[in-house]
């Protein structure tokens, strides 16, 4: 008897919270947890999408048994000079079928929704009803916390869910349509707009309208009716039965350690986008989320301060590895002006595949780096020089800032 709840309290049962739980019940079921959750499900509202190249041969059979889209004939991408067709296969997951799983697969009495942490330390969560939870190893993955300690943009993306009364004739994803105005919406000044849309089923497509944007408004009704624009260019009618959200930070700077600091409780570990394992660029964080969740299980036996500096240590590792992701996020934010920093993009994609899914896995060998670099520049040199000595905006809470305020 130890005398505690659980071995592993995980505080968060979004994305990595739930695979850390996921990978602890597969590869340590002697391992006692509990995954606790604020909203009434696991996974909240989302969509999760990776490239199956992201993943390692572990990480793919973690993620086996969810039912998932799955396309393994890879995607488009549509810029105004040529489209192309990559062949690298491509999965996406709903929240739902997240939840589903693990409601099935964790062991019974380990999940907690609707169930607040007020406050948590080395030896457990106090729960807003008041109860306390405790355990020997803790780990925070309550989502992304915004610090001044970190600069860049936004990436702003509304996506909406719609069946269709005929077959609509899409066999694959179109991750970038860029074929479309590039002017952000009213008020939230210039951008890379691209259109997102995921087949995921003959009469259901998934369509997310997506901009890399100076500041972090969302304008949900202008977002929605670029929506119903594109919808009517392509001739897609329907009814629309789901849609998501999300501002999520583009990090093009900043001081890690510093930030590590605002977010420490001694003792506590970090994970997930809180933790600092995200992919700078595209902000996904689903492939090193995975790796996470490995380690974890690995190492379930470590008292709680080790586990979080264990954690800690690779995140500053996959911060320091992430450093030229960052650089070019300051070259898309700073070089080129909005309109045409869909420019970026395109000469990027005329790349070999094998560099893109690299660039993707955030894997990218010297000479891929330097082969993403070299060639006519896609912005002018002195404004790509002015970027890299100039100061990018802070990421500070999106709900606080104010149109056009960067700093
Ligand atoms: C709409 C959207 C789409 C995205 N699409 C992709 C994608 O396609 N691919 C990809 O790799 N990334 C994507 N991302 C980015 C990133 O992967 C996700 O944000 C991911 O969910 C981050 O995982 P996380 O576990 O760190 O945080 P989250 O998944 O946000 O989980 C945090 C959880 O903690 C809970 N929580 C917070 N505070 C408390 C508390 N006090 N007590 C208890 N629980 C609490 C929250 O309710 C939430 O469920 C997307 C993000 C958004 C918003």
């Amino acid at each position: 008897m130890t005398g505690r709840d659980c071995d592993i309290a995980i505080i968060g049962g979004g994305l990595s919270g739930g695979l850390i739980a996921l990978a602890l019940a597969r590869l340590r079921p002697e391992t006692s947890f509990r995954l606790i959750e604020a909203g009434p499900r696991l996974g909240g509202n989302h969509r999760w999408s990776w490239f199956a190249s992201d993943l390692s041969p572990a990480g793919t059979d973690l993620m086996a048994g969810f039912l998932k889209a799955e396309w393994d004939h890879g995607y488009h991408v549509r810029f105004p000079d040529y489209r192309r067709h990559l062949h690298t296969p491509y999965r996406s997951l709903a929240s739902s079928d997240f939840a589903a799983r693990l409601e099935r697969d964790l062991p019974e009495g380990s999940i907690l929704t609707n169930r607040e942490v007020a406050a948590l330390d080395a030896g457990g969560a106090d729960l807003a009803d008041g109860t306390r939870i405790t355990a020997r190893t803790v780990i925070d993955c309550r989502g992304f916390a915004p610090s001044p300690a970190l600069q860049g943009g936004w990436q702003v993306f509304m996506g909406r869910h719609l069946k269709t009364p005929e077959p609509h004739g899409v066999a694959r994803p179109i991750i970038m349509d860029a074929k479309v105005d590039q002017l952000a919406p009213h008020g939230n000044g210039g951008a890379y707009r691209f259109v997102y849309v995921l087949p995921l089923g003959s009469h259901e497509l998934f369509i997310e309208d997506t901009y890399y944007a100076d500041n972090p408004q969302l304008d949900r009704s202008a977002l929605s009716a670029r929506i119903d624009r594109y919808q009517q260019q392509m001739g897609w009618t329907g009814e629309p039965v789901g849609f998501e959200t999300g501002v999520l930070p583009v990090i093009t700077g900043g001081n890690f350690r510093a930030y590590q600091q605002g977010q420490r409780v001694e003792g506590v570990a970090l994970a997930g986008a809180r933790g600092g394992f995200a992919h700078p660029l595209t902000s996904y964080t689903l492939p090193i989320a995975v790796q996470v969740a490995l380690s974890v299980a690995e190492n379930a036996d470590l008292p709680g301060e080790q586990m979080a500096a264990k954690l800690e240590a690779a995140a500053r590792r996959h911060w320091a590895a992430m450093g030229y992701y960052r650089f070019l996020g300051s070259m898309l934010f700073g070089a080129a002006k909005p309109e045409e920093r869909y420019r970026v993009f395109q000469r990027f994609y005329r790349l070999p595949a094998r560099l893109i899914e690299r660039f993707y896995a955030g894997r990218s060998s010297l000479f891929e780096k330097a082969r993403v670099l070299i060639g006519k520049p896609p912005v002018p040199v002195t404004r790509a020089v002015g970027a890299l000595l100039s100061s990018s905006p802070l990421i500070t809470d999106p709900s606080r800032k104010a149109p056009h305020e960067h700093s």
